[in-house]
Parts: structure tokens; C-alpha cells; sequence
């Protein structure tokens, strides 16, 4: 099976967009402690606009 390749472009002057209030996401807010059912490493990421989730990560990479 052959392996796709992936070209990954670092574009600086692209901003991307949330996708609930479409808003250009010129920064994202990360919480990962006083929620309660977060723990440890978990961390979620959110849109500083609309405070709708973007996705879950672990704190160490953001
Ligand atoms: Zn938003």
C-alpha cells in the first residue's frame, strides 16, 4: 500500500477561521485546569470569540 504524502506549508499570513462564528482566529485560548473534569496533561483549545471547544490536546504542545 502506498503511503500519501503529506506537504505541510507553514503559512504565516493565513489566519484560519472558527468554524462555528467564522471568525478569524488570530489567537485560540487553551484551558486545561478548573473545569473540573479535566486532568493531567488533557487541555482543550477554544475560540476566544464564541468560547465554542476547537478541539482537545495535550498541554505539552500548545
Ligand atoms: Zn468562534
Amino acid at each position: 500500500m502506498a503511503q500519501t504524502k503529506i506537504i505541510v506549508t507553514e503559512r504565516e499570513d493565513e489566519t484560519p477561521i472558527c468554524p462555528y462564528c467564522e471568525k478569524e482566529l488570530a489567537e485560540v485560548y487553551t484551558r486545561s485546569k478548573g473545569l473540573g473534569w479535566l486532568e493531567g496533561k488533557n487541555a482543550i483549545c477554544f475560540c476566544p470569540h464564541c468560547k465554542k471547544v476547537l478541539g482537545f490536546g495535550q498541554s505539552r504542545m500548545m
